[in-house]
């Protein structure tokens, strides 16, 4: 199967361009010099090399391992042990360990090479390592088949066609940034314009040279919302999609005031891809995401495995089942048939509603965000929302802490500009029910945060 388009519109990355042509030529001749490898590590810098690597792998048929470059050197041991890469694909220049594989130097390739021949939807075109929110990150295998019927989901759910031109400056080595924010626009054929980074000032300049469909994480849109010069020249997009993390209403409702569009919201995870969205000719509701993509089917279980009502109140653990699944972790075995349940679902470890209407509602990670206190149970997202309400909240976390009446009792870590815990305490009272108010406020210069800008919440404990 082809996986991606040979034709279709440039590339510009970290201000270099390149022809659809010069790019597929340069990748034909990455191509040939992994064939026959086992899995291949791309030294993963937001870098045309970065590109033609993961694009060489793609048309060789040689799983692509992308090692986030500024991973410490226990991630990147860890990451190249576990995967078995038998080469490392980089720039000339970049340090090479001892006992790292043999180096390509991607950029000492010529820029052209031939055509390869037919490789299976079923083979594994990528193995990606999980942001490590959670825990130690784990490979996860990702077929040619599911990208592709990732991708092909999205573009009918986003409208994503030739005419796109797609802006991001997220990390390449990430099922954002990588799988969404580059392979999808070689599958569709649009352009990409990749910022090098994702700063607000970039996206705006990008947005006055044509951009259309732009991508972001929250981090990335709540510093856009607060800067409303670079939010009002996205006046000109078609699109903004947030997704890998959950979007704060308060932001939302920000960059809809400023840039004239009601962001989409998505979900996904390494595992499902993107699942569930909203879509570009439909509604967009703050803290939802949306409905399950074309081909998806979701459901929700309760601790004991039944099921749970979609009736948008009660929450359960999210399931998944869908063309675009990964194929398992890698050298964990155990832990791949414990995500899947008898019947062939998977188990997200998300806590969500659905609605009568479809309409998904992320709670938050069963292992951090689902507060038990006092018999209740308390999504830590709808407490942080109201603390964001605040205007002069910066960053919200909450998680449950041990008490010994209550079970757990919510604890609310934040970032805020002159404020004190009593007046936060008391800006809450008016928006939660009593047992959803954090009855401990620390207040913390920042947040422990990942590459992906999430919240490690197991960190938070650290700060005080
Ligand atoms: P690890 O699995 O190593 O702990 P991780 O789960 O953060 O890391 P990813 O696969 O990058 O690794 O992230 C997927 C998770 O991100 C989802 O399971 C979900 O918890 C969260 N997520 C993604 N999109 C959204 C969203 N729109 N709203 C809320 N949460 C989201
Ligand atoms: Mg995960």
């Amino acid at each position: 199967m082809d996986l991606l388009g040979a034709t279709g519109g440039p590339v510009r990355i970290a201000g270099r361009d390149l022809s659809r042509e010069e790019l597929f030529g340069w990748a034909s001749a990455v191509a040939g010099e992994i064939e026959g490898a086992d899995a291949v590590a791309v030294h993963a810098t937001a870098s045309a090399e970065t590109v033609a690597a993961v694009v060489g792998g793609v048309l060789a048929g040689v799983p692509v391992v992308p090692l986030p470059p500024d991973s410490g050197p226990a991630e990147r041991a860890h990451i190249l042990g576990d995967s078995g890469a038998d080469l490392l694909l980089a720039a000339r220049g970049v340090e090479h360990g001892d006992g790292e594989p043999p180096l390509v130097a991607v950029d000492a390739l010529p820029r052209r090479g031939s055509a390869r021949g037919e490789v299976g939807a079923e083979k594994t075109a990528l193995i990606l390592y999980t942001s490590g929110t959670t825990g130690a990150p784990k490979g996860v295998l990702v077929s040619r088949g599911a990208v592709a019927a990732g991708l092909d989901a999205l573009a009918e759910a986003w409208r994503w066609t030739p005419d796109d031109v797609l802006v991001h400056g997220l990390p390449l080595f990430h099922v954002h940034g990588l799988v969404l924010g580059v392979l999808g626009a070689l599958r569709v054929g649009s352009r990409l314009v990749h910022t090098g980074r994702p700063r607000p000032g970039d996206y705006a300049a990008a947005a006055e040279d044509g951009g259309t469909l732009f991508f972001g994480v929250p981090t990335v849109w709540s510093r856009t919302a607060a800067d409303p010069a670079a939010a009002g020249a996205l006046r000109t997009a078609r699109l903004l999609v947030s997704g890998s993390a959950p979007l704060p209403v308060p932001v939302f409702e920000r960059l809809a005031d400023l840039t004239g569009h009601r962001p989409v919201e998505r979900y996904g995870m390494t595992e499902t891809l993107i699942t569930v969205s909203a879509r570009a000719d439909g509604e967009r509701r703050p803290g939802y995401v949306g409905t399950p993509l074309p081909g998806v089917e979701t459901r929700l279980a309760g601790e004991d495995g039944g099921p749970v009502p979609a009736d948008g109140e009660t929450p359960g653990e999210l399931h998944v089942r869908a063309p675009l699944l990964f194929q398992g972790y890698l050298n964990r075995p155990e832990a791949t048939a414990e995500s899947f349940t008898g019947d062939g679902w998977f188990r997200t470890g998300d806590i969500a509603t659905i609605g009568p209407d479809g309409w998904h509602r992320i709670v938050g990670r069963a292992s951090t965000d689902l507060i038990k206190s006092g018999g209740y149970r308390i999504g830590a997202g709808e407490v942080e929302n109201a603390l964001l309400a605040h205007p002069d909240v910066r960053e919200a976390a909450v998680v449950g802490t041990p008490h010994d009446d209550l079970g757990e009792q919510v604890t609310a870590y934040v970032v805020a500009d002159g404020i004190g815990e009593r007046q936060l305490i008391d800006f809450v009272a008016g928006r939660l029910s009593v047992h959803k108010r954090p009855r401990v406020v620390h207040l913390v210069d920042a947040l422990p945060r990942n590459a992906m800008g999430k919240v490690v919440k197991t960190r938070l404990g650290d700060l005080v």
